[in-house]
């Protein structure tokens, strides 16, 4: 079942996406990937850009929440810099913390978005959740907190996508 790794939306990075397609069609909150989403793996600090982009964000009346798999003192610094809840060690796709969301904030599967540049935890976890699923390209190929075997297994599902012609990278669609 190659389709459960689908997105329903594919951008370039998450400053192309269309928030206010979004909003139109009802989505109240944003979750987003933290490592290689928001910004590089590498990198430890907030842009002005990335600052500004949030702060819009939340004008437009998003709740906005970050979702990492890194740790808690990596998903520190973002969260405070960036005003924003998040969670941290989420163990995506694995349901559980998703869930914990979902109860804490009362919004329904239809009200969340999930954006992030992992086919096999961010697009599969939201795909779980039947939230809409947004993936964008890695900011860097460089990942600390993503096992040797878990890039292969990546590398391995999106070359049966493309052959499927399921998903082409570069091939965007919202
Ligand atoms: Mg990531």
């Amino acid at each position: 079942m190659l389709t459960k790794y689908v997105p329903d939306k594919y951008q370039k990075s998450i400053y192309t996406i269309n928030y206010k397609k979004l909003k139109r069609e009802g989505i109240k909150c944003l979750i987003f990937d933290l490592d290689n989403t928001l910004v590089p793996a590498s990198v430890n600090e907030v842009s002005k850009k990335l600052k500004d982009f949030i702060n819009d964000l939340k004008i437009m009346g998003f709740k906005v929440i970050i979702m990492s798999n890194s740790p808690k003192n990596r998903v520190q610094i973002f969260q405070k810099a960036l005003m924003v809840d998040a969670a941290a060690l989420s163990f995506k796709p694995n349901k559980d913390k998703y869930e914990k969301i979902i109860k804490l904030y009362g919004f329904k599967a239809e009200d969340i978005a999930c954006i992030g540049d992992s086919i096999t935890t961010d697009i599969l976890g939201a795909n779980k959740m039947e939230f809409t699923s947004i993936l964008v390209n890695s900011m860097s190929k460089s990942d600390h907190y993503i096992k040797f075997f878990n890039k292969l297994e990546e590398k391995r599902i999106l070359n049966n996508l493309r052959k499927k012609d399921l998903l082409v990278k570069e091939r965007y669609y919202d």
